[in-house]
């Protein structure tokens, strides 16, 4: 909403019962919370370094 990303596709990974976006690193994934609660009014996201493998995932928010 509001931002358009052409074709950029994210990554996603299965993380439970849910697809999550992938983030490459702890500071992109931090920049896409932040954009979140201020696009969105998302907040409580935490960043966290993805299980299966190297990437970063958010999680939590309202
Ligand atoms: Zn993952």
């Amino acid at each position: 909403m509001g931002r358009n990303f052409g074709a950029y596709e994210p990554e996603r990974c299965w993380v439970g019962e849910v697809q999550k976006i992938c983030y490459g690193s702890r500071e992109e994934a931090e920049m896409a919370a932040r954009v979140a609660e201020y696009d969105h009014g998302i907040t409580g996201l935490t960043v966290y370094k993805c299980e299966y493998g190297e990437h970063w995932h958010l999680t939590g928010g309202k």
